[in-house]
């Protein structure tokens, strides 16, 4: 399955915080153990108590668009032949306090709007340079 921008565009590397959101297959958010805050990108420290464990709730993958953006200019070669996109920043349904960002891959970037209503999906992918398996977290509209 060829990725949305493009099997040569690089692939997120995969600290101990973020591993989860990016391998486990669902939106996995970072929950501090002492106030039970969500907090996404993850951290080391809370930002709402400064506690330093933490554990993980997952979304059910339903968000609405905050914002987005279209990318008209390839910041790099490996892009060229996917502009224009969007880049979206997505609200949880179940964790309103979230925003995560992500491509909207199934609408053309013009169709995209604030308010609309969206779902997680994966694309699958097999790092062949650290041997990790990856599933992206991207979106797709969804209608009323
Ligand atoms: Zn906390």
């Amino acid at each position: 399955m060829s990725r949305y921008l493009g099997d040569a565009w690089a692939l997120p590397y995969l600290d101990p915080q973020i591993r989860p959101f990016f391998s486990s297959g669902v939106i996995r958010i970072q929950v501090c153990r002492s106030c039970d805050a969500p907090q996404h990108p993850p951290d080391d420290v809370c930002h709402a108590c400064q506690g330093t464990e933490f554990s993980h709730r997952d979304s059910a993958g339903l968000g609405t668009v905050h914002s987005f953006i279209i990318v008209h200019h390839p910041v790099h070669p490996a892009l060229t032949e996917r502009v224009p996109y969007a880049v979206a920043l997505i609200t949880l349904d179940d964790m309103p306090q979230i925003r995560v960002c992500g491509n909207i891959v199934d609408a053309a970037p013009e169709a995209v709007s604030i308010g609309q209503p969206v779902r997680a999906t994966f694309e699958e992918i097999h790092d062949a340079e650290t041997g990790e398996d990856l599933t992206i977290p991207q979106w797709e509209t969804l209608t009323g």
